[in-house]
């Protein structure tokens, strides 16, 4: 971005590691939503959302490993791309879920996330996972409109899970694609009700693994006063991490743990490949995108799911699948609730 000429105006606040959907797991505190200041901003990259949001500027960056691009962009009504798995440089991220994670781009306009996206996709030698395929020009059908488009709509996301008030804007939205021309389809993604528990299986797993590293020898913070390297260990960790990484870190271990590896990380594995296949048969059954809900509802009250992690993580339940089979995923504002996007 420097090397094209972008101008770095600072860093964002946003969840720990990147792990929450509100970004009120920051020790910098919460951030809050530019468009009801008692609301979140979604998260993890709560703050690059809020900042675009706010008009304090154009596009952002973030990272999305199930849906921390694209939730908030939804929450703060911006456009929010999760590219497809490889197609950014992970190269400086620090690593949360490895086989998820991916840059993601913030922009006020969806053209100015596609330039975002532009400047910096494509491969770097400097990360193993990122793609050779040529990058295309993201611009270049930007006003062909969606005449002939197969728009495919998954009914497994459009459930009791999902706010009235959000589906009916989902509704005016179709109309306004088959007004303008796109063939509109019911289509079926079966395995959509194990991705929150794959998920959660998963991305666990794995930054249980990323983590082990901040021990507070080369990594992370390093507790003072202590006199054995077993001590530097353990009060560096216990000091180190916010309550949600704790929770990750024994979830995770616990779930690659001998005895009951294969029952947990094992089966999820399984259930990944599964949710991969159900979008492989939708594009094979001609669909050229899917159209879905970001989040089940708008942006919801600070403190409200702080006490509750199942429900903070519920709210990644339209998110997390784009993460799990690596496609793509952009989210685009639709309309409001109230004030809210
Ligand atoms: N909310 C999800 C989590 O807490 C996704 C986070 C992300 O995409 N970084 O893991």
């Amino acid at each position: 971005l420097l090397a094209a000429g972008g101008v770095v105006l600072g860093k964002t606040n946003m969840d720990e590691f990147a792990m929450g959907s509100s970004t009120e797991n920051s020790a910098f505190g919460a951030t809050r939503n530019p468009h009801d200041p008692t609301r979140v901003p979604g998260g993890s990259s709560g703050g690059s959302a809020a900042a675009v949001g706010a008009g304090i500027v154009r596009c952002a960056l973030g990272s999305d490993t199930g849906g921390s691009v694209r939730q908030p962009a939804s929450f703060c009504g911006v456009v929010g791309i999760k590219p497809t798995y490889g197609r950014v440089s992970r190269y400086g991220l620090v690593a949360f879920a490895s086989s998820l994670d991916q840059v993601g781009m913030f922009g006020a306009t969806v053209e100015e996330a596609a330039l975002l996206l532009q400047t910096v996709a494509g491969q770097d030698p400097r990360d193993a996972t990122s793609s050779n395929r040529e990058v295309p020009d993201y611009l270049e059908e930007i006003d062909a409109g969606v005449e002939g488009l197969t728009v495919g709509v998954p009914a497994e996301y459009f459930t009791e899970a999902l706010d009235p008030e959000v589906r009916k804007l989902c509704e005016e939205a179709l109309d306004r694609l088959r007004k303008a021309g796109a063939l509109i389809r019911e289509v079926s993604l079966p395995h959509t009700q194990y991705a929150v528990p794959t998920y959660y299986i998963l991305a666990p797993a794995e930054a249980s693994s990323n983590l082990a590293r901040y021990d507070g020898v080369r990594y992370g913070m390093r507790a003072p006063g202590t006199d054995s390297v077993a001590a530097v260990y353990e009060a560096s960790r216990t000091q180190g991490f916010g309550g949600e990484i704790v929770r990750r870190i024994m979830l995770g271990t616990f779930a690659l743990s001998a005895g009951y590896y294969e029952a947990y990380y094992g089966r999820a594995q399984k259930a990944r490949a599964l949710i991969a296949r159900d979008f492989q048969r939708v594009w094979e059954g001609g669909a050229d995108v899917l159209f879905t809900p970001t989040s089940p509802t708008p942006a919801f009250p600070l403190g409200e799911r702080t006490q509750d992690p199942v429900s903070m993580y519920l709210s990644d339940i339209y998110t997390v699948t784009a993460n799990l089979a690596g496609i793509p995923g952009i989210s685009v504002p639709i309309g409001s609730v109230g004030r809210l996007p």
